[in-house]
């Protein structure tokens, strides 16, 4: 299987940043585009074929170049990694599908379960999120790709000072790189490959 991974926005429009902490400042792409190289080494380890790409791979920064580089590299999955900002009371882990898909809907669900358990955080909502969202957030992303595309809404690091700290620890201590493949690969087994 392979999997493309991909940092949300672009570097010329980096999204959310980091509230506080270590990586006060960091945004989205910025951070995910230093940790996606990690977890691609550890999925490889698993077997999977792992391809990294991004919005401006496809010649843009909005979401319909997510679909488009993850269409370009022939993906059978991708995973696109984002944080959240909101006001500061809104907190938790949810990863977004197309709403059509029953089984996307499973393996989201599956995922931010999981991620939320790594972090420590808690969910938000019941942890995905159908997408159309009602403000429209990303949805090209999903309406255009070919195939399960998802995107990570690791927590709300951009606002919420607890979710923060909570995905600051797990990037510094190393829980990040070295737990994510295996979660991600429990998903795909589970959901898409039922082994
Ligand atoms: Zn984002």
């Amino acid at each position: 299987m392979r999997i493309a991974l991909l940092p949300g926005h672009a570097q010329e429009r980096e999204g959310s940043s980091m509230c506080c902490g270590h990586f006060k400042g960091y945004g989205e792409w910025c951070l995910a585009t230093w940790y996606i190289p990690l977890l691609a080494k550890g999925l490889r380890e698993l077997g999977y074929d792992v391809v990294r790409t991004q919005r401006t791979d496809a010649g843009g920064t909005t979401p319909s170049y997510s679909a488009k580089a993850a269409n370009a590299v022939g993906a059978d999955l991708a995973l696109e990694f984002h944080f959240n900002s909101a006001s500061p009371a809104a907190n938790g882990t949810e990863v977004m599908y197309w709403h059509a898909s029953a089984t996307g809907k499973v393996f989201a669900w599956q995922l931010a379960q999981r991620v939320a358990g790594l972090l420590g955080t808690q969910l938000h909502g019941d942890g995905a999120l159908a997408v159309p969202t009602p403000d429209n957030r990303g949805t090209e992303a999903f309406r255009k790709s070919r195939m399960p595309f998802f995107m990570v809404e690791v927590c709300f690091a951009g606002s919420n000072e607890t979710d923060c700290q909570l995905f600051t620890q797990a990037l510094l201590s190393g829980e990040w790189e070295r737990r994510m493949p295996g979660i991600i690969d429990r998903c795909i087994r589970e959901v898409y490959t039922n082994n």
